[in-house]
């Protein structure tokens, strides 16, 4: 379902991994929907277009998300051209060349939508030398409460497999997995019935995995599918693999079809404190009032308000917060869906060190952190975290497990720049 068009969208220039985009409209400009109003500074930024016609109001200087950033401000007015009428004319990808096919998903501002925004014109180009023999389409959300992939999956099967096939050419491939948990049987039949009509020599398949979180981290389902193991900072390219998340493939056949640049993305709203959780269409720059609003309203005063997944989202307390391109989902979670309390110390139970997938001691780390011993913390691998959370959450003590071992990691990358 698409939520309505906000009155005003708040489109802020960094929306995923990497350098900010650069405004290159002014106060005043009237633009078309689609249109480009923030310029990729390198290969590793993303363009930003206006997810709705209309004048440029303002250009801010905000801070989203604890970073610094131009902010473009869209008063909506005018002809919605690119979502407004379904298009005459799709292009002919399968007679196009892959460096075409893939500037086209850059010129679309294509980033990860499973929560990195990693931008994905750059993930598909791998360094020179690097052999890729397999894409790896990830369905697996695994964190609770989030749906938006497999609403995806089971509305527009075929559209995904085209993507998957759209994929595979640019990076010169044939084989692709997708990989769904198993408690996802609808999305798995209609994946298998599209999967019918490809040809012979496309090798995509689905392979169902066991519905349990962790399951979704690019290292896991690198290793439950091909048995190879992602060494710790490595990114799955050095071990032949590239990862998309199935939301992602379908932005690039949109981008690739359509011309159509990344302006809208389905969220899944949620928690008991919403009183229409499901899943939406939404445009970027849509603020959390906004959708409150449009799922009519709140039950009382949520618990903790999360963007992402109740494991690995971020807690926020501004509604003023827009839905950008790494937006999964916004949780309005009540006090009894979340584990609020008081922190104690240690009792040494072993619990965070029995769950973590990656063979961490975070209670090790933690502790080094808490006593400013970062040379010490960085000797507990925190550089292996895949910030699952599941320290935390089986934690007794209700120890900020996660947070801390992020705090080592951050430690370790920052003192990686100063050595250079
Ligand atoms: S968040 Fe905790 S449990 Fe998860 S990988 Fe990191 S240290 Fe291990
Ligand atoms: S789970 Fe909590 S209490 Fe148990 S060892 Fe780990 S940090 Fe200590």
């Amino acid at each position: 379902m698409n939520l309505p068009v906000p009155q005003v969208c708040y489109i802020p220039m960094l929306q995923h991994t990497g350098a900010a985009a650069e405004p290159v409209v002014k106060k005043g400009d009237i633009v078309s929907e689609g249109e480009l109003i923030g310029r990729a500074l390198g290969e590793d930024s993303v363009n930003v277009h206006a997810s709705v016609p209309g004048k440029v109001i303002d250009i801010i200087d905000s801070r989203f998300f604890n970073v610094q950033q131009k902010t473009v401000l869209i008063e909506a007015e005018g002809a919605f051209t690119t979502t407004g009428s379904s298009p005459s004319e799709l292009n002919d990808w399968r007679n196009k060349d892959t460096a075409i096919l893939l500037e086209m998903i850059r010129t679309s501002g294509v980033a990860g939508l499973g929560g990195d925004a990693f931008p994905t014109a750059a993930k598909l180009t791998p360094p020179d030398g690097l052999k890729i023999d397999t894409l790896i389409v990830n369905g697996a959300e695994s964190e609770p409460y989030l749906t938006s992939d497999d609403v995806i999956m089971n509305t527009y099967p075929r559209e995904i497999i085209e993507g998957i096939q759209i994929t595979l050419k640019i990076i010169g491939i044939s084989k692709a997995i997708i990989a769904v948990e198993d408690n996802k049987k609808p999305a798995i039949r209609a994946l298998n019935e599209a999967i019918k009509h490809i040809q012979p020599e496309e090798k995509i398949s689905v392979k169902q995995l066991q519905s349990k979180y962790p399951q979704g981290s690019e290292k896991q389902l690198v290793y439950t599918l091909l048995n190879r193991v992602i060494p710790n900072s490595e990114p799955p390219q050095n071990s032949g693999v590239v990862v998309i998340n199935a939301g992602t493939i379908f932005a690039i056949r949109e981008a690739v079809l359509f011309n159509k640049p990344l302006i809208d993305r389905v969220i899944t709203v949620s928690g008991d404190m919403i009183n229409r959780p499901g899943n939406y269409k939404v445009r970027m720059g849509t603020r959390i009032s906004e959708i409150i609003e449009e799922c009519g309203g709140l039950k009382g005063v949520p618990g903790r308000i999360v963007i992402g997944g109740p494991m690995r989202g971020i807690s926020v307390d501004d509604m003023e917060l827009p839905v950008i391109k790494s937006t999964s989902g916004i949780l309005f979670l009540s006090d009894k869906e979340t584990c609020n309390g008081d922190s104690v110390s240690c009792i040494r139970c072993g619990r965070c060190v029995s769950v973590c997938p990656s063979g961490l001691i975070p209670r090790n780390i933690a502790g080094a952190v808490e006593k400013r011993e970062f040379d010490l913390a960085a000797s507990f691998h925190p550089e292996a975290c895949i910030m699952c959370s599941c320290c935390s959450y089986v934690c007794p003590a209700k120890r900020p497990l996660s947070y801390l071992v992020g705090i080592a990691l951050e430690s370790l990358q920052a003192e990686k720049v100063i050595k250079g």
